[in-house]
């Protein structure tokens, strides 16, 4: 702008320094034109005088003079001249100043050579005689005279020039100087040409539009980046051409990948061919979806094309961790298995022993024993079967009643109920607990003990030894039933919680074991938010302490 200010300054400076000289240059030639036909005239009045007086006589004294001096007959002869001989001059009476003259005794007249060089001024007079008397004078017309003053007119029309250059830059200078410094954050406060101040009001208004708007964008990315923050599912948002716009913490961990990612081609990061083909599948046909498998977890990426005024704008990709799910549906697939297995063998047994009874192929002596056969294995059938219930009730999550729990009572009851048991492997239970009152759920604690010595009776040697301890401290219970039992091998230590495991099937079968027992212990601690430690020497026995 300052640039197109000065060049802008100069033009008008160029031209009106050009009009200025042009204008002068015509106004001098113009007044002294008048000087010299004033002159000529009072020339031409003395000569007459002279003419009049003393004729020719005085012309020839004149004949050195600037100006040429023609004496004409009243006919139009030439009868002297001061310059050339007036034999050779043709007659004037056609001439304009003469003709006037003769006339009206004045007359004037102005011719320019042919090649316009030269311009002439005529000026006559009538004599008394009736002859005329012409005084004239040649001088270089005003474009001669120009071209002679071509070289001081140059220095000063140059000399102007400069100067006005110089003051055409300060000035531009001066008028951009406020534009310059220009505070485009308060744009009013540097209302310093009142031409700007509605450019300046609406750039006021824009700003503070804009402004607003950054704000609320601000506020909108605050918002997506704290929720995609605390999201437990990854989120990654790609461009149309797949570089990475945005991930959360959740998708850095599943990419082993940081902040750097981003504004990268996601295949750098993820270079899996499953991936990069799901995603060419996602940008074609809207989405897709896989399943991977990293570091023993299963994850679900779920991939989803970005479109806007039905342009593909970009994809977003979620990762869901389904280990859980795929653990709980192999689970429950396993557990319906077993448990068809489980009902099955009991059944097919009592059913092998009716058929053999309604039959008649049993002796009598040996009816009994078949009649055993058929209870016992009823027996396990319905604690097979509540023990399943008890599962799917845990399982199901449902609410149960929370009430203070005296765990000493519970211990006594289960030991009671056990007493049997106890007696038929000659086993001493020794209980070390004082009262000992918790806020927990009756029924699964109870649960949880009977299991727990059912099993170091199940499991123990014949006078063997179970001690149930319970103690207490300012923020946990811990309850600890100890057996002298067959211990479990180490190998086992960690499946024995799983739904129908037993290390030894046959003599799990043979106490009355359904393979639920710590199932339903482990689910009933995770119930009540408490942890599960075994610890188990083969051969010497088992101690396992529930902390609640
Ligand atoms: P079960 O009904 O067969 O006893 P559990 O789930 O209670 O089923 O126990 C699973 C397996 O763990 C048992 O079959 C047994 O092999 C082993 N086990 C459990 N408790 C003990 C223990 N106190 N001593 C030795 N082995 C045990």
């Amino acid at each position: 702008m300052t640039k197109r200010i000065f060049q802008s300054t100069m033009l008008v400076a160029g031209a009106v320094l050009t009009a200025s000289v042009l204008i002068i240059m015509g106004c001098l030639y113009n007044y002294f034109d008048k000087i010299v036909e004033q002159q000529m005239k009072e020339a031409l009045i003395l000569a007459v005088q002279g003419v009049e007086n003393n004729g020719v006589d005085y012309l020839n004294e004149l004949a050195s003079s600037t100006y040429r001096l023609t004496w004409v007959s009243a006919k139009g002869d030439v009868i002297y001249d001061t310059q050339v001989n007036a034999n050779e001059l043709e007659n004037h009476g056609n001439r304009k100043e003469i003709k006037e003259a003769l006339e009206s005794r004045e007359g004037f007249s102005l011719r320019y050579s042919i090649t316009l060089l030269e311009r002439t001024i005529y000026q006559a007079l009538r004599l008394k005689d009736g002859s005329v008397l012409r005084i004239s004078i040649s001088h270089l017309t005003s474009w001669i005279l120009a071209l002679g003053m071509l070289q001081p007119i140059l220095i000063v029309f140059f000399g102007a020039l400069i100067l006005s250059g110089i003051l055409a830059q300060k000035v531009s200078k001066r008028i951009m100087e406020p534009l310059n410094n220009l505070d485009l954050e308060c744009p009013l406060n540097h209302d310093v040409y009142e031409e700007l101040t509605p450019l300046l009001t609406r750039i006021h208004q824009q700003r503070r539009q804009i402004e607003w708007q950054i704000q609320e964008l601000q506020h909108k990315n605050d918002e997506f980046t704290q929720i995609t923050q605390s999201m437990t599912e990854g989120l990654v948002l790609l461009n149309q051409k797949g570089f990475i716009l945005n991930i959360n913490p959740a998708a850095m961990k599943f990419f082993h990948t940081d902040h750097t990612c981003i504004d990268r081609d996601f295949l750098e990061i993820e270079r899996s061919e499953e991936v990069s083909q799901a995603l060419k599948i996602a940008m074609t046909n809207d989405h897709s979806e896989i399943h991977l498998e990293r570091e023993g977890k299963e994850y679900r990426l779920s991939i989803s094309r970005i479109e806007s005024n039905g342009e593909i704008i970009g994809a977003v990709i979620l990762i869901f961790d389904i280990s859980e799910q795929t653990f709980a549906e192999r689970n429950r697939r396993e557990f319906t298995a077993n448990v068809s297995h489980e009902l099955k063998t009991p059944l097919q047994s009592i059913m092998g022993s009716a058929e053999l009874i309604e039959n008649g192929l049993v002796k009598q002596e040996d009816l009994p024993r078949f009649i055993g056969h058929i209870h016992t294995e009823a027996k396990r059938l319905v604690t097979l079967i509540e023990d399943i219930i008890r599962l799917s009730q845990l399982d199901e999550t449902q609410e149960l009643p929370f009430e203070e729990v005296n765990l000493l009572v519970v211990v006594n009851e289960v030991v009671a109920s056990l007493h049997d048991e106890a007696l038929k492997k000659n086993i001493t239970i020794d209980v070390t607990a004082e009262e000992v009152y918790i806020h927990s759920v009756r029924q699964l604690v109870y649960e949880i003990i009977y299991n727990l010595c059912d099993n170091a009776i199940k499991y123990n040697k014949m006078e063997g030894k179970v001690e149930i301890s319970i103690q207490k401290d300012e923020q946990k219970v811990i309850l600890t039933v100890k057996d002298t039992g067959i211990g479990i091998p180490v190998e086992h230590q960690m499946r024995v919680f799983e739904r129908f495991f037993r290390v030894d099937k046959s003599h799990s079968k043979e106490s009355g074991g359904t393979g639920l027992g710590l199932s339903i212990v482990k689910h009933a601690v995770q119930y009540l938010n408490g942890t599960i430690d075994l610890e188990s020497v083969l051969g010497e026995g088992t101690t396992i302490q529930v902390i609640l």
